[in-house]
């Protein structure tokens, strides 16, 4: 299997030297030339296999260049057991209204990133030995809250790596920022930037394709990677999710083998909701793809009306991992449903990075609209989810995935759907235990303390804290720098000239 880029489709090249390099050098991203099929009979066995298993076969099927044996092992390693709580990497909890929740946040840092960067480490060192890179990789991530504890999580002390994490300042939760910086091990960064995820992550992408700086870092025998869900080997292992939640449904007698299903799915950049819409591809029976936004609604507007404009309010809300303008990952959609016109996607990212808008032809429209639907709250009506589907099922769920759970049950109720809808489950509650608790019990007061929310949610709902948070309290911070958007840059020549 070779990947090509999307904004040309002449690049050709393997599954290793797409994951060491993150982003192709002319901006695109890079994309399988093909997407394999799972037949009925390939799906019905995976439907007796565990998580590991099945992540092995379908992952194979895109990294050709791995051995099964590689690939059996980095599935074996990231999903062990005795990393996820429950012992089961991404269960699905089926609530007595009908509605199913994949919850993907039982990993080392209670988030859905968890999926991806505790295979992609692997993914990674192994890809740089393959293309014979003999120099380390210096991981560059811009998060808005959850991907920067994962890539941190994921990357410690793997040898031939150096991690390096920016954050925005005012745009993560307490929770998460502690969470970051208390990391531990020795080839950790993190540095908080003035301003806001998208200066944060174009900061990130400009510095990737400097040349002065990528000389620098070679001079220290260093290149760049990316730990972003741009990487193609952050977006294969959610692929599997989706075809696991399927398989698991059928166990439970849920759904019979063959039935289509939707998947509502919270989103930011575009990296989730992509890997359902492979999976799809793939031939997992899925009906419909709701994306679901928080008041930063830059991807409704563009579902129902083929109008990307960034140029917009910016809100920092209760699911900070949705606050964002500028969705990576729908380059990838667009190619996709475009045929793959590299020219057509060049011409429209243009417009986007020089006026902040584009807008897609009608036909191309159309196509999104075959698979894709899409809805938005506020913060006010995501906490009221919290608090109905706490009500309704004695389910507690976080800000993002009140957010879907939310615009799920509205895409139901709108259109009559009785097709079986799977809300992808993002986040641990306790990650965001101030404002869960504030809406499941407006009369608690935590006294602006997250440890004392998190302590006050557990004995109002009965459901236990998790581990790795309720170790945080008593860590200590180790990372205080704080830089400006201009100062990004040294930031990382700093990092790449320090010896580890
Ligand atoms: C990252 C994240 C999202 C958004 O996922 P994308 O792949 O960026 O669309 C939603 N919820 C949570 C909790 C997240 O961490």
């Amino acid at each position: 299997m070779k990947y090509q880029s999307t904004r040309d489709s002449r690049v050709s090249v393997s599954a290793a030297q797409t994951i060491a390099q993150g982003i192709c050098s002319n901006g695109g991203l890079f994309v399988p030339e093909d997407f394999p099929r799972i037949s009925e009979a390939e799906l019905s066995g995976l439907v007796k296999m565990d998580y590991r298993a099945r992540a092995a076969l379908i992952m194979r099927k895109y990294l050709t260049d791995f051995t099964s044996e590689e690939i059996a092992e980095c599935t074996s390693r990231a999903y062990d057991s005795r990393k996820f709580s429950g012992g089961v990497p991404a269960p699905v909890s089926v609530l007595k209204s009908g509605i199913s929740f994949l919850e993907l946040w039982h990993g080392p840092t209670c988030a859905f990133k968890d999926m991806a960067l505790q295979i992609l480490p692997h993914f990674l060192t192994r890809s740089l030995k393959k293309i014979r890179a003999d120099k380390d990789a210096l991981i560059l991530v811009a998060t808005s809250g959850d991907t920067g504890k994962a890539a941190l999580e994921g990357f410690r002390d793997v040898e031939g790596t150096k991690i390096l994490v920016f954050y925005p300042q005012d745009g993560v939760s307490a929770m998460q920022e502690r969470q970051m910086r208390t990391q531990e091990g020795s080839n950790v960064s993190v540095v908080a930037v003035q301003g806001n995820f998208d200066d944060a992550q174009t900061g990130v992408k400009r510095i990737f394709t400097d040349e002065d700086v990528q000389k620098q870092l070679a001079a220290n025998g260093m290149m760049f990677s990316s730990a972003n869900s741009i990487n193609w080997g952050r977006l294969l292992p959610q692929i599997v999710y989706y075809f696991s939640a399927y398989c698991d449904l059928v166990t439970s007698g849920t759904i019979p083998l063959g039935q289509e299903i939707d998947f509502c799915v919270p989103t930011g950049n575009f990296g989730d909701i992509l890997a359902g819409y492979y999976a799809k591809k793939m031939g997992l029976p899925v009906h419909r793809l709701i994306c679901a936004s928080n008041a930063n609604n830059v991807l409704t507007e563009f579902l129902t009306t083929g109008v990307y404009d960034r140029n917009r309010k910016f809100y920092t809300t209760i699911s900070p991992s949705m606050d964002i303008l500028v969705s990576s990952n729908l380059e990838r959609l667009l190619y996709d449903v475009t045929d793959r016109d590299d020219a057509k996607i060049s011409g429209w990212m243009k417009q986007l990075s020089e006026t902040g808008r584009y807008e897609v032809d009608s036909a191309t429209l159309a196509k999104i609209k075959e698979v894709f639907a899409a809805g938005f709250c506020d913060d006010s009506e995501t906490k009221e989810e919290i608090k109905r589907v706490y009500e309704a099922d004695h389910y507690l769920c976080d800000p993002h995935t009140a957010v879907a759970a939310r615009v799920a049950r509205e895409y139901r109720e709108k259109n009559g759907s009785s097709v079986p809808i799977v809300v992808v489950s993002t986040a641990s509650p306790y990650k965001f235990a101030p404002d869960v608790l504030s809406a499941v019990s407006p009369e608690s007061d935590a006294a602006g303390d997250v440890f004392r929310a998190v302590e006050m949610l557990s004995e109002r709902t009965g459901t236990e804290v998790p581990k790795s948070i309720a170790a945080l309290r008593t860590k200590p911070l180790r990372f205080s720098e704080v830089c400006s958007k201009d100062g990004m840059r040294d930031a990382v020549l700093r990092i790449a000239g320090k010896r580890s």
